[in-house]
């Protein structure tokens, strides 16, 4: 049986001005599977990123996600899809407190479903206990081991279907590297596809199943 496909980038490219940062990518990841993309500073990863999240418009090529074309769609409507970003350096709201990131991570859904988004909040609790204890601490004063488990909980607040992960692993020490790795691996073993950015490749590999090499905006492997 074939499996299915998630997500399908073709011949992706992606500006900054004159600066072509993305030459025609091409990829795809499986639903239920953890696809690590790799690569050197520069090599167009986070880019590539904001161009499937809405952040950034593509200048050609076609995104496919869940077996509808989105290319170029706007970031919230992705959101509402079923996609959602977990941004390098976190990007959690600083002046916000723990629970209030949270909710603001469930905007989408806030009018409808307030019983249910109040729920999944004590659910995230319950995965991530120090976000309880914390519930009330402004984001920006938490440790960067927190502030990643807050950013991942935050976009797991929007239901996603596809996570997009950027550097999780960016400045955090060895062993929470490993803590956030294993809630990656348990959340991909749970059933959410992942898409996953990242420098560290040792740490990569040990629980990607499919794997792509990009540099210069190309991938190389994969
Ligand atoms: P890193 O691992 O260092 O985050 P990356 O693989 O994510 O690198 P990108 O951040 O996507 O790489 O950058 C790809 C290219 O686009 C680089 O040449 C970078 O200098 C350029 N670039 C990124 N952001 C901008 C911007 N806002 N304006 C102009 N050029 C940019």
């Amino acid at each position: 049986m074939e499996e299915k496909k998630i997500l399908e980038v073709e011949v992706l490219e992606t500006s900054y001005d004159m600066i072509k940062a993305l030459k025609g990518v091409s990829l795809s990841a499986l639903s239920g599977k953890l696809t690590c993309i790799l690569g050197p500073n520069g090599a167009g990863k986070s880019t590539l990123l904001f161009t499937l999240a809405g952040i950034l418009n593509s200048d050609r090529g076609k995104v496919i996600f869940d077996g509808e074309d989105i290319t170029n769609q706007k970031t919230n409507d992705l959101v509402k899809k079923g996609l959602a970003l977990v941004p390098e350096n976190r990007l959690i709201f600083p002046h916000l407190t723990v629970k209030e990131n949270l909710l603001a991570g469930a905007y989408a859904r806030l009018a409808k479903e307030r019983d249910t988004v109040e729920k999944d909040i004590s659910t995230m609790y319950a995965r991530f206990p120090v976000l309880k204890e914390r519930s009330s601490q402004l984001g920006g004063t938490m440790s960067g081991g927190e502030q990643q488990m807050l950013a991942v909980a935050r976009a797991l607040m929007s239901k996603p279907k596809l996570l997009l992960m950027d550097e999780p692993s960016v400045g955090l020490a060895p062993m929470i590297v490993n803590e956030i790795f294993s809630i990656i691996k348990q959340l991909n073993a749970e059933g959410i596809s992942i898409v996953l950015v990242e420098q560290n490749a040792s740490k990569a590999l040990e629980i990607g199943d499919y794997f792509y090499l990009l540099d210069q905006g190309k991938q190389i492997f994969g």
